[in-house]
């Protein structure tokens, strides 16, 4: 498994904080591949691509050390593009251990579109016990309900005239992400997303250059089973 850390980077968005890319191997059955994901985007992709190569990065053992030589309570995401290791439609618990241990004393965050299987279930509590904030990627709100069942936190994609906070079909509140409402809040002023124990949802309107099609996911897909 190949992954690169980018130290500071230049994601508006997240704002100059370490940002991770993986393999593009490590997304399985996400509904967003290759139909609207985000992470499709040209520069993005690129590097992705590079990753995904060998041109760029590491493998996984190095990313780990890398990660476990960020400065004490450095907020960082994993994933900028990519998902958690798997082998198959399982996630891989062994590189994710390791990853949990190398985040031991950060602020890590990450998301996951791996399904929500009784033996994926187990690694992400593990990691969330680890302190490794994994939150669950939802495809719409009704899927993000499912997902809050689990209680691990969840982020949704949401409709993308979606601007206004929301709740789910069973009541819980659904909070856009700031970021993408407020041109002078990015991560590193937010760490919404590396709080694992908060009791609230963060939707993301479907944006960037796929947005129609990721669009069409957030409105049509089905509820995953647990
Ligand atoms: S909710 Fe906050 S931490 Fe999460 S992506 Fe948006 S700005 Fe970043």
């Amino acid at each position: 498994m190949r992954a690169h850390l980018t130290l500071k980077s230049s994601n508006g968005k997240t704002g100059p904080i370490p940002v991770t890319t993986t393999e593009r191997a490590s997304c399985g059955a996400c509904p967003l591949k290759k139909k609207g994901c985000y992470a499709d985007d040209y520069h993005l992709s690129m590097h992705w691509d590079l990753v995904s190569s060998g041109e760029r990065g590491t493998d996984w053992e190095t990313h780990c050390e890398q990660i476990a030589a960020l400065p004490d309570d450095q907020l960082w995401r994993g994933n900028q593009a990519g998902d958690l290791p798997r082998k198959g439609t399982k996630i891989d618990a062994p590189k994710v251990r390791q990853l949990v241990a190398a985040n031991s004393g950060k602020r890590g965050f990450t998301y996951t579109h791996h399904a929500l299987s009784c033996e994926n279930l187990e690694i992400l509590y593990e990691a969330a016990l680890g302190g490794f904030v994994v939150n669950l990627s939802a495809n719409n709100l009704a899927h993000a309900d499912t997902c809050a069942a689990t209680g691990l936190p969840v982020a949704v994609l949401l409709p993308t005239e979606q601007r206004t906070n929301t709740r789910t079909p069973a009541g819980r509140p659904v909070v856009i992400c700031p970021a993408m409402t407020h041109d002078d809040i990015q991560c590193i002023d937010c760490g919404l997303c590396a709080r694992g124990d908060r009791n609230i949802i963060i939707g993301f309107p479907a944006h960037s250059g796929g947005a129609k099609k990721a669009d069409s996911v957030a409105r049509t897909i089905p509820i995953h089973q647990i």
